[in-house]
Order: structure tokens, then C-alpha cells, then sequence
């Protein structure tokens, strides 16, 4: 296939560029670089299986050769108001990736008569009143909130992806991922990853926030872009979740950051610097996955770190 991606210079477009050219196809990048790095996709220069557009999926989107799929994964990520790149400090450009560039790459795989598929996020169910979430629960979410632009964006994009296949027939799909992290995670985009792990490293004490009682569950990188694979190949057009549900509470996650890094400053608790509602519990039900994709995580909590720090601290300077 030929496959435009997305905010393929962003940490998982990147990723997706690399797995798909591995099972041979070819791609067709794009991206604004409002949050990403051109760093992320230097290694694909002169590959012939990949080229790449410098443009905002806001505007319309014009793609000259046949494309046979398109996975839209362009939009801030970040919740941390602390970080330049967070959705809290774009709101603006994140309503309109989640909407106008939804709408536009919904264009293309018109257009193209291509399958398509929707990067949705947990944050769809917002706060969970229901624990754990599966695809069915319809979710918690303040539409004044200041985690709104991104929530209610993706939303939206749901809501528009599914439109275009009912009335278009558009061969749609939709991933809502759950927290996940790996190597090329923007080291100062203040997510919950990249923030502890740098601390770790620098043998700092680890910032967390509040009590650290909320919970989360985290994914490799490579077992996500492995779900979200094998969703494009299938033919499931409604939503399904992709995750790693081995929950724990933040502070859990921190300490275990510590033990694998050995950094012995332990943990400093501090004010949530979000200033937002912060989720407390999420934790995926994978079962959609497990059934309709044979998907199942591989990687190990433990193991992920150890496969990320190379990366990080080659951009600390300290490999
Ligand atoms: P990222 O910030 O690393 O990547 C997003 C990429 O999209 C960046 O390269 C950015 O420059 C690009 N982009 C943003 N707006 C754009 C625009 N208008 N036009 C063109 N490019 C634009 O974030 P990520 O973690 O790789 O997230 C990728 C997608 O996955 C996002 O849609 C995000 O909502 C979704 N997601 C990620 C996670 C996670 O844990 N990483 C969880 C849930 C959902
Ligand atoms: N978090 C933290 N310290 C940090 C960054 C994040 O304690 O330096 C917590 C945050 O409050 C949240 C969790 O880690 O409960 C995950 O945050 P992240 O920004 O990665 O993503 P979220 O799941 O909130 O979208």
C-alpha cells in the first residue's frame, strides 16, 4: 500500500513510518513539526519507500499519486501546561487538527478510495466514572474543561470518522490508545514518561504530582504500533482500545522508574501542574483487542524502560 501518515514526524507517526515500511509498503509523510522533530524521521532521508510534506492538516490536503491508506495521527499530545508543546499552550491548532484535520484527511481516503484510520485517545472517556474502560462506555467529559480542546476534539473526530463511513462508506477505523512511551517520546514535552525518566537520569528526585494515587497504565511503543497494525489490516470500524492494562498508581510507576534507573533522590510530591482534573483512574479493557485482533502486550514495564533510556540519554549527552 501507499500510506499517508499523519504527524509522522511526531513520536508514534514516526514509529508507524518505520513498521510499515518494514512490512513493505510505501509512505507518504506529513507533518508540521508544531510538536514533533524532524529529527524523529532523519533516518528515512533518501529512502525510496518514503517521502514527506511540510503541511498543516489544517488547511486541505492535496496528494498527486494513488494513496491506499491514510492513518491520521497529527495533534498535540501533551497535557503538561508547563511544556511549550502541550494542548493546554495550543488550543487553537489542537481543536483544528482534531477537527478540520480530520475532516481533510477524511477528504483524502475519500477521494482515494482509501482505508482509513482515526489516532483517538483515552482521554475520549475523560474522567472514568467506570472502571476499566471498554469501548462502550460513553465517558466523563467536561466540554468547558481545559483539557476540552483535546478531548472534545478527538471526540469530534470519532463522531466525523464514523459520519464518513456510514454515509460515504469510507473504510474507517479507530484507535483510542492509552498512555504510551518508548524512544523519540519529546523529552520536554512534560508527559508522565519522558518527565520522570529524565529526572531518573539526572539523579533527581521525581516530580509527582499530587499524592500520586492516580493511576495509569503504560505501553511500549512497539506493542502499540503492533495493535494499531493489525487494526488496519482488519476490517473493525468501531472503536477499540489499545493499551497495556497492568495498572498502577503514579507513584508506583516513579518508584519503579527509580529502581530500574538505580537513582537513589527518591520522590518529591508536588501540586499537580496541570491545573486541570487529572484523570484518576484509567485502565484499558483490552478484550475487543484481544478477540477481534489476537493483540495482546508483549513488553514488560521494566523492559520498556530499559529500551528507552538509550535514547534519552544520547539527547542528555550522558551515552
Ligand atoms: P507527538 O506530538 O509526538 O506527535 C504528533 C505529531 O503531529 C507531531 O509531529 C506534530 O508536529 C504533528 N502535528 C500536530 N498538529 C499538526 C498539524 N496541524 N499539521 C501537521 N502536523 C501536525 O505526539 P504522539 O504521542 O506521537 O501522538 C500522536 C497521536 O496519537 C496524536 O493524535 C495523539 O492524540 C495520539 N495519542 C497518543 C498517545 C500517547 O500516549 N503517545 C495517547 C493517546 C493518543
Ligand atoms: N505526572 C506526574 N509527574 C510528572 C508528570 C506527570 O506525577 O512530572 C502524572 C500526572 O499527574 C498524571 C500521570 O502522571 O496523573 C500521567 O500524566 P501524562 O502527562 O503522561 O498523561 P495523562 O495520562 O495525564 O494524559
Amino acid at each position: 500500500m501507499n500510506i499517508l501518515i499523519t504527524g509522522a514526524a511526531g513520536f508514534l507517526g514516526s514509529h508507524l513510518c518505520d513498521k510499515l515500511i518494514a512490512d513493505g509498503h510505501t509512505i507518504v509523510g506529513m507533518d508540521n513539526f508544531i510538536t514533533g522533530s524532524p529529527d524523529n524521521i532523519a533516518h528515512l532521508a533518501g529512502n525510496d519507500k518514503f517521502v514527506f510534506y511540510k503541511h498543516d492538516v489544517s488547511n486541505y490536503i492535496f496528494i498527486p499519486n494513488k494513496v491506499d491508506a491514510v492513518l491520521h495521527f497529527a495533534s498535540p499530545a501533551s497535557p503538561n501546561p508547563q511544556s511549550p508543546v502541550a494542548y493546554f499552550n495550543l488550543p487553537i491548532q489542537t481543536m483544528k487538527a482534531g477537527a478540520l484535520g480530520t475532516h481533510n484527511t477524511l477528504g483524502v481516503a475519500k477521494a482515494h478510495q482509501a482505508r482509513y484510520l482515526l489516532a483517538s485517545t483515552s482521554e475520549i472517556y475523560g474522567d472514568p466514572t467506570v472502571h476499566p474502560q471498554s469501548e462502550d462506555y460513553a465517558g466523563n467529559v467536561d466540554p468547558a474543561g481545559l483539557r476540552a480542546v483535546y478531548d472534545e476534539a478527538k471526540r469530534f473526530a470519532e463522531a466525523l470518522t464514523l459520519a464518513y463511513h456510514r454515509q460515504h462508506n469510507v473504510d474507517t477505523r479507530i484507535v483510542r490508545i492509552f498512555n504510551t512511551y518508548g524512544p523519540r517520546m519529546d523529552m520536554e514535552d512534560g508527559r508522565a514518561l519522558p518527565n520522570l525518566l529524565k529526572q531518573a537520569l539526572l539523579g533527581q528526585p521525581l516530580t509527582v504530582y499530587g499524592d500520586g494515587a492516580q493511576t495509569r497504565s503504560f505501553c511500549y511503543v512497539d506493542d502499540l504500533v503492533d495493535g494499531i497494525v493489525r487494526l488496519l489490516y482488519s476490517d473493525e470500524h468501531m472503536p477499540v482500545n489499545i493499551g497495556n492494562p497492568v495498572e498502577m498508581s503514579i507513584k508506583e510507576f516513579a518508584e519503579i522508574i527509580n529502581n530500574v534507573t538505580g537513582n537513589k533522590a527518591g520522590i518529591t510530591y508536588v501540586p499537580d501542574a496541570r491545573s486541570a482534573r487529572d484523570p484518576q483512574r484509567r485502565r484499558p479493557d483490552i478484550t475487543r483487542a484481544r478477540t477481534l485482533l489476537g493483540w495482546e502486550p508483549q513488553v514488560s514495564l521494566e523492559e520498556g524502560i530499559e529500551k528507552t533510556i538509550p535514547y534519552f540519554k544520547s539527547k542528555l549527552g550522558l551515552a
